[in-house]
Formats: C-alpha cells, structure tokens, sequence
C-alpha cells in the first residue's frame, strides 16, 4: 500500500533549517586556515621603526623607516606567489608589490625605488622583492607595508604578535635568519686568525676572531672599507652575526664579489 509521507511540522522545519546553518557554521572553523608567520620584511637581524596611526591609509597600515634607507633591500614577510607588480606613477602607492600568500592572505610593499621580482613568481622567506623608494604619493623613502585578509586591511601581526597600534616601535627582523637566502663561507686566512669587526670596515672595534679553515653563515654583505686579502682586493664585507663582520677577501664564498642569493645589509 501506498501513503503519502506526512509532511514534517512547520516547527520541525524550521528546526531542520536552523541544524542545517548551525552544521554550516560549525564546518568553517574547520576550513579557515591559519595565517602564514608573518615576518618583519626586512633582511634578517636588522631593525626598523614601525609607525602606525589611525589617519593612515588603509589604517593598519605600517610605514617603515631606518636612517639611510632609501635603496634598502625589502624582503617577503612570509611565502606566496607574486600577484603584482604595478607602477601608478606618482599617485598612492607608486611602485608597490603584493604577495598572495593562501588562504585570502596578501601583503602589500609600496612606494618601493625598483621591483626585484615579476608576477607569478614564487617566492619564500627573505626573498628581496624591491627596494625601499619615494614613488607614489610619498614625501620621503620608506616601505608602506600591509597584510591583507580577503582583501580587508587587518592589523599586522609578526610571528603571531600583534603590531603596536598606535605609534613607532622598533622591529628587529629575524626574516630568514637561518633559511636559504644566507650565504656559506670558508674562513681563509692561511694561518692567522680572522678579525671579526662591530661594523663592515677596520675602523670599527674588533669583537672577537674566526679561526682560518671556520665556517661561517654570511646573513648580508654590504660594502666598506677597501682590505687586500687572500682573494684579492675588495670592499665587501660580511655580515657572520648580530654586530658581527668580516672582510669578505679572506672568505672563501665561490662567488667574486656579492653572493647573488644574499641580501645587502
Ligand atoms: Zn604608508
């Protein structure tokens, strides 16, 4: 025999609706992914004044600066491929570069002097994307910087801690401190040991020495005073630590003159 189904209650259908919506809800938690480590975007170990203030545009917004910073090397504060690359002249941000990083994250790098790196192209932890500049709507260098969550401005956070809102604080940098985008290098002195300098030139006060035949890890190089060494001539120093460097003629890289993967300081 056939019968006709009873149809459900208008109280039990709308009970139905509502554990359907609640099961829904409940399903996100599960698909939201955490967001990436974000980290500061600058060259491992160096510091920088962050500001952030309610008139900024986006308001979370940070604007980077440390003395002598136009033509710094700007890194990728976290993994993700490259979705811009764009100029708007001499309006907003300028020159400016955003990274998708997964999951409805971007960042944002702008008002940058030139781009390092073209759509599409991946990129990871201390990767240098540009150079800080005064392109766009700037009145003098320094790196806008943004993270993004579908597209809405958020506050910024490094390795999960949130940024000072409001005001300047100081971010010391430790993007890629022990990832790839260092250098390797034999110390080759031919029997003395290296003097390790407080700063890239023997003007600066010795702070300890490498023994010859040491590894060491180059975190940047940059340039000072001139030294004659075991390879030569050069003006290149490296950084091997926190307030720690060596000339780079008694060091042995398989590279003569900068190590390309390896940011300047
Ligand atoms: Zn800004």
């Amino acid at each position: 025999m056939y019968r006709r189904p009873t149809p459900l209650p208008r109280s039990t259908a709308i009970l139905a609706a509502v554990a359907a919506v609640a099961a829904a809800v409940l399903l996100n938690p599960g698909t939201a992914q955490a967001a990436p480590a974000f980290k500061v975007p600058f060259p491992c170990g160096q510091s920088w004044v962050g500001q952030t203030r309610p008139a900024h545009s986006p308001p979370n917004a940070i604007d980077f600066n440390r003395a002598d910073d136009q033509g710094d090397p700007v890194v990728a504060s976290a993994p993700g491929t490259i979705d811009r690359v764009t100029d708007l002249g001499g309006t907003s941000y300028g020159k400016y570069v955003r990274i998708n990083h997964g999951s409805g994250y971007t960042t944002y790098y702008a008002h940058l002097n030139a781009f390092n790196v073209s759509v599409g192209q991946t990129v990871g932890y201390g990767s240098v994307i540009g150079w800080v500049g005064n392109t766009g709507g700037s009145t003098g260098p320094h790196l806008h910087y943004e993270q993004r969550l579908n597209g809405a401005d958020i506050q910024v956070r490094f390795n999960g801690a949130l940024a000072l809102y409001w005001g300047e604080k100081t971010y010391t940098s430790d993007n890629a401190c022990s990832g790839s985008n260092t250098g390797a290098g034999t110390v080759n002195t031919a029997g003395a040991p290296l003097t390790v300098r407080s700063g890239p030139g023997t003007g600066y006060s010795a702070v300890g020495s490498v023994a010859d035949g040491a590894s060491v890890t180059i975190y940047c190089q940059t340039t000072g005073t001139t030294v004659t060494g075991t390879y030569g001539t050069s003006n290149i120093w490296d950084r091997i630590g926190t307030g720690r460097y060596v000339s780079d003629t008694y060091v042995y890289t398989g590279y003569d003159g900068f190590i390309p993967s390896v940011p300047r300081c």
